[in-house]
């Protein structure tokens, strides 16, 4: 097992999420015991039927999972605080829905595609009403379809997908964050959350990345028809 470079050059918090890498194809063939590997071995993932969220992409779309939950041969590790982030494989300029309605927190998409530098990264960054950020990442150029301020609702169209920032393939880097009372996005503190999906097939342990996060290796994710307001949650 080895870092790659580009994972060298990953830095904290918002920034390397919004420059999180894919694993060049063959880049490692190594099969890790993923059973083995903190946190995901030991994490609670919320009940999918009673799920705050939707897929960050329309009804009736179908993307693959490139990128899973912790993966310790890239950039969905704790070291980037980004355990429990996902990147889906889109071409350019897919539309991205709200996964969760919030307020739009921040955006940035004056960044070209293909550039793949780290601070060159486009972003639109959700706050939601529990304190937590969803954060979609790699817009392509003047990808954000909000602006900082506005309510959406889940499903709403926010973005189009790209290739901007530290980024090997056209994709979405899709992760929600908590950061600790008082702190900011941009803390070293804020940790990634597991996520569930309430419209599309089961994934008690999340949704499955391609171990190796080779090019189609993960598992495909259909956006199904949703309520927009969540099933009460239990006890709740
Ligand atoms: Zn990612």
């Amino acid at each position: 097992m080895r870092p790659s470079l580009t994972i060298a050059f990953c830095v904290t918090a918002l920034v390397a999420a919004m420059g999180s890498s894919l694993l060049a194809e063959g880049e490692t063939s190594a099969e890790p015991p993923w059973d083995l590997f903190e946190p995901c071995a030991s994490a609670t993932y919320p009940d999918q039927a009673t799920s705050l969220y939707v897929l960050p992409y329309p009804v009736g779309v179908t993307h693959n999972v490139r990128q899973g939950n912790c993966n310790p041969f890239n950039s969905h590790n704790q070291r980037f605080k980004e355990d429990f982030a996902y990147d889906f494989e889109m071409p350019i300029g897919s539309t991205i829905v709200a996964a969760r309605a919030g307020e739009v927190w921040l955006t940035r998409d004056h960044f070209r595609d293909d550039q793949n530098r780290l601070e060159q990264g486009n972003f639109v960054v959700i706050l939601h009403d529990d304190g937590s950020y969803a954060m979609y990442g790699h817009l392509t150029e003047g990808g954000a379809l909000v602006e900082k301020g506005e309510a959406v609702v889940a499903g709403q169209p926010i973005a189009r997908s790209g290739n901007s920032g530290l980024s090997k393939g056209p994709h979405l880097h899709f992760s929600v964050k908590v950061c600790p009372e008082g702190e900011s996005l941009r803390s070293r503190e804020c940790e990634s959350v597991p996520v569930t999906f309430r419209n599309t097939r089961p994934h008690p342990k999340g949704l499955i990345g391609s171990p190796a996060s080779k090019i189609g290796g993960g598992q495909r994710y259909e956006a199904l028809p949703f309520e927009e307001t969540p099933p009460e949650q239990e006890g709740s």
